[in-house]
């Protein structure tokens, strides 16, 4: 059982999901992309989480063939561009999402990143969805602390970038989410599968608890109760291993993780990609 995280509004969502980036790209790999994340649903990784601009719109389909028939079994995320971020802009955007995901509502529809438009008038455009019922809530991505404190009340999640070797918000934007009760979106959890998986300080950990480096990334994520990650997998065998990540990590671990992905000092600026 995937332990579950409660949001802002008192919604429950199991804290590993499944990212979709890069999926919808190429129309031969449509069908396994999909057929990973139903796979990933029937482990329990029952959050997805894509956006307008992957394949530009081609994830959203990818994800829309993989949850028809199940919608209601699937917590669904998606985001809008900044360019798109207006008053009129963000009802047509999630229009169009809607239509690519074959449903009548985003559970959770989110700012990609910080652009030129006021944010009162973003938000604005998320409240009128969310009075329509198009979507059940709205947050942001790549929002840094003072960014964060720009945003009226409502806001259900950050997702940023937070794996070992980009830890920069311990510092501030993890401990200020804590206090106030606002879930972090841990993307590119596992180093987008780079040079992380090949630490020696996770290959360590990972040997001493039977599991593989990407788990002990994972699980390193979410020891951080507000945490949901939201690793992206299309190899069936990543997507089983992900969904079987939430194993706890002890002091040692953790130390022997610290000794080598430094935690940070001061403030760094939030990194994203
Ligand atoms: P990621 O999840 O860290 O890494 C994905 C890559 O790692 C894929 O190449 C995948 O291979 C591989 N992988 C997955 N599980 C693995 C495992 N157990 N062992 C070895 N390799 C594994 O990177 P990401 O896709 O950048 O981030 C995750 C999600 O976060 C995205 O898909 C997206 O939904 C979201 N995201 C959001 C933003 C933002 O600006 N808001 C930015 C980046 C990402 P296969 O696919 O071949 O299995």
């Amino acid at each position: 059982m995937i332990r579950p995280v409660l949001l802002p509004d008192g919604r429950a969502v199991p804290v590993l999901g499944q990212g979709t980036w890069h999926m919808g790209e190429r129309r031969e790999a449509a069908r396994a992309e999909a057929d990973a994340l139903r796979l990933g649903i029937d482990l329990g990784m029952t959050l997805i989480d894509t956006a307008e601009m992957y394949g530009e719109g081609g994830a959203e389909q990818v994800v829309g063939a993989a949850i028809a028939g199940q919608r209601d079994r699937v917590f669904l995320v998606s985001k809008v561009y900044p360019h798109n971020a207006t008053r009129t802009g963000i009802p047509a955007a999630c229009a169009r999402s809607l239509k690519r995901l074959g449903t009548d509502r985003i559970d959770l529809y989110l700012l990609h990143w910080r652009g030129s438009h006021p944010l009162a008038e973003t938000v604005a455009g998320f409240e009128a969805l969310r009075a329509e019922g198009r979507i059940g809530a709205w947050g942001v991505s790549n929002f840094d602390v003072d960014d964060l404190q720009e945003l009226p009340p409502g806001v259900a999640t950050d997702q940023v970038l937070y794996h070992p070797d980009a830890r920069g918000i311990e510092f501030d934007l993890l401990p200020l989410c804590a206090r106030s009760g606002l879930p972090v979106m841990a993307y590119s959890p596992v180093g987008q599968g780079g040079a992380l998986l090949r630490s020696k300080a996770l290959a360590q950990v990972a040997a001493r608890h039977g599991v593989t480096p990407a788990q002990v990334a994972i699980a390193w994520g979410l020891r951080w109760p507000g945490v949901i990650s939201i690793p992206k997998a299309v190899n069936p065998a990543h997507v089983r291993e992900n969904a079987a990540a939430a194993l706890v990590l002890d002091e040692a671990d953790l130390a022997a993780i610290d000794a080598v992905h430094a935690p940070p000092r001061r403030k760094r600026a939030l990194e994203m990609l």
